[in-house]
């Protein structure tokens, strides 16, 4: 093979690295991104939960006045019973405290329910408290390692960049223009092999006496169907 298509060949290579370190380089904050948004969902997720158990204890607050407030007028009825005069009166004011003490039974019976369904919420916390702190943790630990990822890149496009540079000098100039021209066309590998007589790039056949030339003469020969250039591994 021709020394010039050596050279090409290698700076094909950088280029392709480069390439595959650039499209890395795009998609690492969109990966950050969706990290972060996987956070702040758990973290979401957990706060309402707190709400939702704040609410709960408001409610058992709220009952548990409202029982005071009911065991006070049952009190106060009973004290008041002495003091009524006739039948009437005091059949009217039992029928209230009957009322108060069936509203009693019934607080008692939400308060325990609420009671019971807060403690379950306390315990359902801890369990998810120490499962938000894990997430967040992996999650964190993630984003440091793509960020970290991130500087290696940019040294590392700096170095490739670098060897670019000197791998283009050993290219002859016509050829350089043409391969970049080629390159900002089709992007990718624009320098290929011929492949059991085809383009190694897009796969049409290509006519025998092109195969033959590109075995005899080991140059670049560019493909009809696509525009690479084609060579041949076991040129002469
Ligand atoms: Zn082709």
């Amino acid at each position: 093979m021709r020394e010039e298509i050596k050279n090409l060949l290698e700076l094909q290579r950088v280029d392709l690295e480069l390439d595959r370190i650039e499209r890395r380089k795009d998609e690492i904050p969109e990966e950050i991104r969706v990290l972060q948004k996987q956070l702040e969902d758990e973290e979401n997720k957990f706060e309402s939960f707190l709400e939702e158990l704040m609410d709960l204890e408001k409610k058992l607050k709220y009952l548990n006045l409202d029982l005071e407030e009911n065991e006070e007028r049952i009190r106060k009825y009973m004290n008041q019973l002495t003091t009524l005069k006739s039948n009437e009166e005091y059949r009217a004011m039992m029928n209230q405290i009957q009322l108060e003490k069936d509203r009693k039974a019934q607080l008692e019976d939400q308060i325990i329910e609420l009671m019971e369904k807060i403690e379950n919420y306390k315990q359902k916390r801890k369990f998810l408290e120490d499962d938000l702190k894990t997430k967040r943790n992996e999650i964190r630990k993630r984003i440091a390692e793509l960020e970290e990822e991130l500087i290696r890149i940019d040294d590392n496009i700096l170095v490739k960049r670098d060897e670019r540079k000197r791998r283009a000098h050993n290219v002859p100039e016509k050829l350089l223009k043409q391969y970049e021209k080629l390159r900002q066309l089709r992007g990718g590998e624009v320098v290929v092999p011929i492949e059991n007589g085809t383009c190694g790039g897009c796969h049409a056949e290509l006519p025998i006496q092109v195969q033959v030339e590109l075995k005899t003469t080991g140059k670049l020969i560019r493909c009809e169907h696509c525009g690479r250039l084609i060579f041949s591994l076991n040129s002469e």
